[in-house]
């Protein structure tokens, strides 16, 4: 899902997009920064590779997302929220959501078998 960064106003903007199993639904909303606020719920079920034993195994997801959009470089932070830069005008929520998996996913996983003692 692209939404223009000029479609968001003042007032809250939904939106839901999935990718396999994993769903994010929230809002999007401008601040008086210049910025676009996401807040948003990531929800279902993401397939993790354990670093123990190589094997794949489901993960519940049940996370909250707060952060801020910018519609060019931001040069700079935020003192509360993480800044998320696009560079042509337009939010790219598909991306938003996959690079979230992928940061999940980079963190170290160990699956329930290697858990045990
Ligand atoms: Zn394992």
């Amino acid at each position: 899902m692209i939404i223009p960064f000029r479609k968001i106003g003042s007032t809250p903007h939904s939106f839901e997009i999935s990718r396999d199993r994993a769903k994010l639904a929230g809002t999007l909303v401008q601040t008086n920064k210049g910025f676009v606020k996401l807040h948003a719920r990531l929800q279902g079920t993401l397939e993790l590779s354990c670093d123990l034993c190589a094997e794949n195994f489901d993960t519940m997801l049940n996370e909250e997302l707060t952060v801020l959009l910018h519609d060019r470089i931001f040069h700079g932070t935020d003192e509360a929220y993480d800044v998320v830069e696009f560079f042509d005008g337009n939010i790219d929520l598909d991306s938003f959501l996959t690079s979230e998996l992928e940061l999940i996913k980079s963190d170290y996983h160990t699956c329930q078998q290697c858990l045990k003692p």
